[in-house]
């Protein structure tokens, strides 16, 4: 049994993107640059953009934060991002969630750029992720697939078994295993035989949001187990897979935290300078 470190996984990645950078760097001095739109003051928010911005000035990324009030009006926030758009040192922008009740969020996805769309939720990313072709793909599935290309390099003909079918997690993570080649099956609160469809896993995830809903005669002898569920419980974190039982199981698991969690930001870093590149 293997508990993957996500925290050592993520470091390594974000040192192959700071080298990247430097020496990016090295040829025309120019560098990603990377703008959060943080609306509001939810806590949880406050806390992502923070650890977005200091990862991001870690390996290089000119980073930037644009801050409102809750009472910012949608078109103020539309305009913005329009010019962001149009700003040449500007290669990735973000709009972090959740957005106040008079901006839509749909307009607000649509309005950025697929190019600069390092969230992956416009819908040409979209759209292009499930056609097969080159898309930016949401950071915490594309987290999840680095992981577990980590554990087996091939994934053709493995069975993957999806909890949850968030157009943030779940779709993008369907769509990036069936490129692999997998045979994918996508369960939600609809499904009728949770437990069955399962048992049918080679690569369960789970990105529910239901603490320890994973139990360990859910999961197939040898699978790999990706735990993508953030919970509070009490004064402790924990995922949607009821960790101490099942990873005698499995072949594979990521443990929460320290496990999917840090890869997010990771892959956001990814994301930009892949936005960079492709200017
Ligand atoms: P979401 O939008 O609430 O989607 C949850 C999905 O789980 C839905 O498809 C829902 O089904 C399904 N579901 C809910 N209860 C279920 C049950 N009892 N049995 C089967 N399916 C059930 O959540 P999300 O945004 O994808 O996030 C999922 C979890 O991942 C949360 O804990 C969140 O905090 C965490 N998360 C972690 C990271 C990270 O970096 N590690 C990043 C983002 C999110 P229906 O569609 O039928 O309602």
């Amino acid at each position: 049994m293997m508990i993957i470190d996500g925290k050592k996984e993520a470091e390594i990645l974000r040192q192959e993107i700071k080298k990247e950078i430097e020496s990016l760097k090295s040829k025309d001095n120019k560098v990603p640059g990377l703008t959060v739109i943080l609306i509001g003051d939810f806590a949880p928010s406050q806390i992502y953009v923070k650890n977005k911005e200091k990862s991001a000035k870690e390996v290089g990324i000119n980073s930037n934060v644009v801050r409102y009030s809750k009472e910012v009006t949608e078109e103020e926030v539309l305009k913005k991002i329009e010019d962001l758009n149009n700003d040449i040192d500007v290669s990735g922008i973000l709009v972090q969630l959740p957005l106040p009740s008079q901006i839509n969020k749909e307009k607000i996805i649509n309005a950025v750029s697929p190019k600069k769309d390092v969230d992956g939720f416009n819908p040409i990313n979209v759209g292009n992720l499930s056609s097969g072709y080159n898309a930016l793909v949401p950071c915490t599935p594309l987290g999840c697939l680095y992981l577990i290309k980590k554990v087996e390099k091939n994934l053709s003909g493995k069975h993957a078994v999806i909890i949850g079918r968030s157009n943030l997690n779940g779709k993008p993570m369907a769509q990036l295993l069936l490129k692999e080649n997998c045979t994918v099956t996508i369960v939600h609160s609809k499904t009728k035989d949770l437990k069955q469809e399962c048992l049918k896993a080679d690569i369960l995830v789970a990105a529910v949001g239901v603490a320890k809903l994973v139990k360990e005669d859910w999961v197939k002898k040898n699978s790999i187990v990706i735990d993508v569920g953030i919970n509070k419980v009490g004064d402790k974190i924990v995922g949607d897979v009821d960790f101490d039982a099942v990873k005698e199981k499995s072949k594979a698991i990521t443990p929460v935290p320290g496990g999917v969690g840090p890869m997010t930001i990771a892959c956001l870093l990814k994301n930009t300078l892949d936005c960079f590149k492709a200017r």
